[in-house]
């Protein structure tokens, strides 16, 4: 079933204490557009680049099966541009600096021909361009999954309240959760966050794994142990893709089957994190996909006998 993605295309640098890229393809519609294409065809895309962004970038997207009708490239100007450094345990991350550049006054358009995608992916972008897209969709998609981030909520929390009311779930991460709820404990931070629009949501724990929140249930999913963890930048981006991707594939969105989409999105974002930037998650193929999901089934499964 067709998919709408939605989200920034950029160039990163990134920072770890283990070395240092130099300015790499990334953004977060990037990262899912190739994560969500391993499990729906077509993903349709939408976003801006400047004229700087390299045009194999996008054959390469292209030649996965991801429609570009909706990205405009604005010859003149540059592609947003975000640098972080991750701190010694790879999960937390300060922003160095952010450039907006083309995403200052994105005005983004719906083709015609995405009209009739049944699910749609808000990735990491400005609220009211999140907010733009929804109201350009004539039908209501049979799923709406929003993405954002903490810059977002600093510089515009109204437009993000006002995107919240409008989605079915929202993906993000353990410290954002708490930084939106004012709550510490993740689990009043689900309840205060679902109050404000999402009847789903997943909190993102990085290398612990992720929480599913629907009413007073929550499931649980592990990140898979990896020995080595080169860089966690789109983790998040290729686990909304994973997640969504197989949501659409399937075609079923129930708290049940959502539970088998956040695995999905777990095994993409551990592809994610293996080589920098899109590097791995651009390599991986359906095989490959499948027997890293069957080892998240090994990882989380056992008997054991209740005992008197
Ligand atoms: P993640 O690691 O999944 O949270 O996402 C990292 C990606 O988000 C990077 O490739 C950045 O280009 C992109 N990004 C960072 N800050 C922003 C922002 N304020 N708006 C949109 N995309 C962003």
């Amino acid at each position: 079933m067709a998919l709408i993605v939605v989200g920034s295309m950029a160039f990163d640098q990134i920072e770890t204490p283990f070395g240092r890229s130099d300015r790499i393809v990334g953004g977060a519609a990037t990262y899912i557009a190739w994560s969500a294409s391993n499990f729906v065809h077509p993903v349709r895309q939408i976003s801006v680049v400047g004229g700087d962004f390299p045009q194999a970038e996008l054959d390469a997207l292209a030649a996965r099966g991801v429609d570009l009708e909706g990205v405009q490239v604005q010859k003149d100007r540059k592609s947003f541009f975000w640098s972080g450094r991750y701190h010694m345990d790879m999960n937390s991350r300060d922003t160095l600096e952010t450039q907006l550049n083309v995403l200052e006054d994105f005005n983004p358009v719906v083709p015609e021909r995405y009209q009739d995608s049944e699910f749609l992916m808000l990735g990491n972008l400005a609220p009211a361009v999140q907010l733009s897209v929804i109201r350009q969709m004539r039908r209501k998609p049979r799923l709406t999954v929003l993405d954002t981030m903490n810059f977002w909520m600093e510089t515009a929390m109204s437009d993000l309240e006002k995107v919240l009311h409008e989605v079915d779930v929202l993906l993000i991460n353990d410290s954002e959760a708490r930084q939106l709820s004012a709550q510490y404990s993740l689990i009043r931070a689900a309840r205060e966050i679902m109050k404000m629009g999402p009847r789903y949501l997943v909190i993102k724990k990085g290398e612990h794994g992720a929480l599913l929140f629907y009413q007073d249930q929550v499931f649980v999913a592990p990140a898979l142990p990896l020995e080595e963890v080169f860089d966690p930048t789109g983790a998040g981006d290729t686990f909304a893709g994973g997640f969504i991707g197989y949501l659409a594939r399937t075609r079923n969105t129930s708290f049940e089957n959502m539970k088998s989409g956040v695995i999905a999105g777990s095994a993409m974002a551990s592809f994610c994190v293996e080589k920098f930037g899109t590097l791995r998650i651009q390599e991986v193929g359906k095989e490959e996909v499948h027997s890293r999901i069957r080892q998240f089934i090994d990882l989380v499964n056992f008997d054991i006998n209740l005992l008197d």
